[in-house]
């Protein structure tokens, strides 16, 4: 069984009403410990509803999703699932509970009935790993977008979850905070073997994932690994642009030079390197 189980899932917001909207229609999918999976989809295609799902904010009309084999249908595995999966949505101002920014991140540790001790350590940790341990003292209200998207990751951190779900969560962030921030998520991949569901329409992020769920009009349009990104008109099909890197190096092949296969910007760099 997989860490995490999607199975036939569907969803409609105002259901049962002339206005219904299927936002996720069938949808189906395994998610492995330790795996680095991206979640990609054009505006609407269902990405945060699913998000929602994951952790049972909400239900799925149709279908079942299983978090370690607890079924989100069952309100009495509610907590043990949301200690095992933290998501952290879009909008960070939804997300923020305290008017201290180090009482904010506190906040699920202390729920989780941790001892003093520990939640100090993992505020301090939390902070630390999305670089803003200065803004301890702080207040959310004063931060920028791209702040308090960082503040946020960091209440879901401090939970430490076995599972993490960022959805659009560096949309805020200019482009160096961005990769700051997708290089702490990666190491945590990496070291703590976290695993991670970046949901992103930037392209370029979803090249460092394992695999690529992609979703389009709520429906899944392709899972597998990066040879996606090879398929450029596809992926335009969906609404989605081909990652920068990619669409060089593929122009480049067709334009006859001999580049290798590449999916990170650093190989380009070092083909091109190669190739002068
Ligand atoms: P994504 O995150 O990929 O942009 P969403 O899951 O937010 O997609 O939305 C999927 C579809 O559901 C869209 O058509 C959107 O307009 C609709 N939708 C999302 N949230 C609501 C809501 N609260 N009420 C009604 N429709 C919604
Ligand atoms: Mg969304």
């Amino acid at each position: 069984m997989s860490l995490i189980e999607v199975k036939n899932v569907k969803y409609a917001y105002n259901y049962g009403s002339q206005d219904a909207i299927v936002a996720v229609n069938d949808v189906s999918f395994g998610i492995e410990e330790g795996e680095f999976v991206a979640l990609v989809g054009h505006n609407g295609s269902g990405k945060s509803t699913l998000a929602k799902m994951l952790n049972g904010l909400i239900i799925p009309l149709d279908g079942d999703v299983l978090i370690d084999g607890m079924n989100t249908r069952d309100d009495s595995l509610l907590y043990d699932i949301r200690r095992q999966i933290g998501v952290v949505f879009q909008n960070p101002d939804n997300q923020m509970v305290a008017t201290i920014i180090e009482d904010d991140i506190a906040f699920g540790p202390e729920n989780l009935g941790l001892d003093p001790k520990e939640i100090r350590e993992r505020v301090d940790w939390a902070l630390g790993a999305v670089g803003m341990e200065k803004h301890k003292k702080g207040m959310p209200f004063r931060l920028s977008g791209g702040q308090k998207q960082r503040v946020a990751i960091a209440g879901v951190l401090a939970i430490k979850p076995r599972v993490l779900v960022l959805d659009e969560s560096t949309s805020m962030l200019d482009p160096k905070g961005r990769t700051e921030v997708l290089n702490v998520i990666k190491r945590l991949n990496k070291e703590e073997n976290i695993t991670v569901v970046l949901i992103t329409h930037y392209m370029d992020e979803a090249t460092d994932a394992d695999r690529i769920i992609i979703l389009n009009k709520g429906k899944i349009a392709h899972i597998g690994g990066k040879e996606i990104f090879l398929e450029e008109d596809r992926l335009r099909s969906y609404g989605l642009n081909v990652p920068t890197h990619i669409h060089i190096a593929n122009s480049l092949r067709q334009g006859g030079m001999d580049i290798g296969q590449i999916w990170t910007e650093r190989e380009l760099e070092e083909e091109i390197c190669r190739l002068l």
